[in-house]
């Protein structure tokens, strides 16, 4: 006997967790609040509707997210099949009509006999299991706050206050030196900076532009989570007295304290990822990668995800999640898209797919096969959620700081190739040794 599943939201993460339940035969129904209740961002009443950008990423056979895209094709994705009928030229990216994409996935989904769709709000989690929630950044007040009442005040987040991550190999560990503050644990990586390369910095982050937020977008910060940018503004000594605090962070090789630190804080168990402290941005893009690259020791830096400042309700996955997607304290409750901690239209439609294979074996009494290998990008990126530093957790993309790195001299193409083929091949062996078409 083949339960049924209830999925929440038929977004990225909902409209793929529906077809991976359907194809492999088991029913869903498919909950989704609009148009009765509509999001700030969406306009429409379709399924998976592209808020924004029309664009699901680079598809170069050296692109993290182009691994991503590989990744999905291979699992037989309904988000990949609708973005090849819909496709439009865009270069090495892989862009789409919105408008024929989500008719797309709304018609094939409706279309499902095993799919039952319906159109109402959620407003509390419903009992039945297996369940799985993709409400997304814009989850519905009432069921957020439910989810807020179940699971705890810190355990959910209203918005992001993110900094730039950086790729652990791109930093210059010649230039930078590992100390805590006063001699404690030297789990921090510091970036020493002179008062002429302070002034510089500072400069550039008060001529830098900002990203323009909707209306509905616009946060109250804390005097805790301010901006970097805000804290520049108020003052040259301001950020002095806060993240870039130099005080008892002695640099070793000269003994004497630099003018002003920036402090690197590990963001995966690996060490590959490390967030700026303190730096929550909402800068544009360009101008990030301008700042981050005058920090002594990030001149080479390859950020991995950028600072964003936004209104988005997710998950803190690593206190919450295991690798499956599931949430520990509510067994039989999977977890996926923006609310389960990534951030994209792929990731959240990838972690959909996952979150619908673990689901559907649960639904047919079996055991779940669990994440796909490391080497994979959603393997490396369900491991993330399952096991990141949990204090102050941001959602996170896909990006090559997620999987191992191919060890060897060789130039960067090269070695993004060798893990491109080898995350797609080992995402292709996990799918046939584990049987994955027929959990
Ligand atoms: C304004 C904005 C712009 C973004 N721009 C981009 C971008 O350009 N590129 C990018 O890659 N990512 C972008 N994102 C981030 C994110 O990748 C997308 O929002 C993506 O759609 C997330 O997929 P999801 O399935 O998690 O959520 P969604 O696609 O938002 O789907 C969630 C669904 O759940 C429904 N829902 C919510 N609450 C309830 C409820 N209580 N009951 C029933 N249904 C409910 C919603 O109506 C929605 O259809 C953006 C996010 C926002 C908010």
């Amino acid at each position: 006997m083949t339960e049924r599943v209830q999925i929440v939201g038929a977004g990225l993460a909902g409209s793929e967790a529906a077809h991976a339940l359907a194809v492999r035969g088991v029913p869903v129904r498919l909950i989704e609040m609009r148009p009765r209740k509509m999001t700030p961002a969406h306009a429409t009443d379709r399924f998976a509707e592209l808020v924004c950008s029309n664009s699901l990423g680079g598809e170069a056979r050296t692109n993290a997210k182009g691994l991503l895209q590989a990744e999905l094709r291979a699992a037989g994705s309904l988000i990949m099949e609708a973005a090849d009928a819909a496709r439009l030229p865009a270069g090495g990216a892989l862009a789409v009509d919105r408008e024929v994409f989500s008719a797309y996935v709304t018609a094939a989904l409706e279309c499902n006999p095993l799919v039952e769709v319906v159109r109402e709000e959620v407003a509390a989690l419903p009992e039945a299991r297996p369940l799985l929630l993709a409400t997304g950044p814009l989850t519905s007040g009432a069921l957020a706050e439910d989810l807020r009442a179940r699971l705890g005040e810190p355990f959910l987040s209203f918005y992001d206050a993110a900094a730039p991550v950086v790729l652990g190999e791109s930093i210059d560990l010649e230039v930078c030196y590992r100390a805590g503050r006063y001699g404690q644990d030297a789990d921090y990586i510091n970036c020493p900076m002179t008062e002429e390369e302070y002034r510089r910095f500072h400069r550039a982050i008060a001529e830098a532009r900002r990203h323009t937020p909707h209306d509905w977008e616009q946060l109250e910060f804390f005097e805790g989570c301010m901006p970097i940018e805000e804290l520049a503004r108020r003052g040259f000594q301001t950020p002095l007295f806060g993240p870039l605090k130099p005080v008892g962070l002695l640099d070793p090789r000269t003994g004497a304290a630099p003018f002003a630190v920036v402090q690197l804080r590990q963001e995966d168990r690996a060490g590959r990822m490390w967030s700026l402290v303190g730096f929550q941005t909402g800068l544009k893009w360009g101008d990030q990668k301008t700042i981050v690259r005058l920090i002594p020791g990030l001149e080479h830096a390859e950020i991995v995800r950028y600072g964003v400042m936004h209104r988005n309700t997710y998950l803190n996955a690593p206190r919450l999640l295991n690798e499956r997607l599931e949430l520990e304290p509510l067994p039989g409750v999977f977890v996926a898209g923006v609310l389960a901690g990534v951030e994209g239209y792929l990731e959240s439609a990838a972690t959909g797919w996952l979150a619908a294979v673990q689901a559907a074996a649960l639904a047919r009494g079996r055991t779940p096969p669990g994440p796909p290998p490391p080497e994979s990008m959603l393997g490396g990126l369900a491991r993330f959620l399952a096991r990141a530093n949990p204090n102050d957790f941001q959602p996170m993309n896909a990006n090559w700081g997620l999987v191992p790195a191919v060890r060897g001299r060789m130039p960067k193409r090269e070695r993004r190739a060798q893990m491109f083929e080898r995350g797609l091949e080992a995402f292709s062996n996990w799918l046939r040794e584990q049987d994955v078409s027929r959990v």
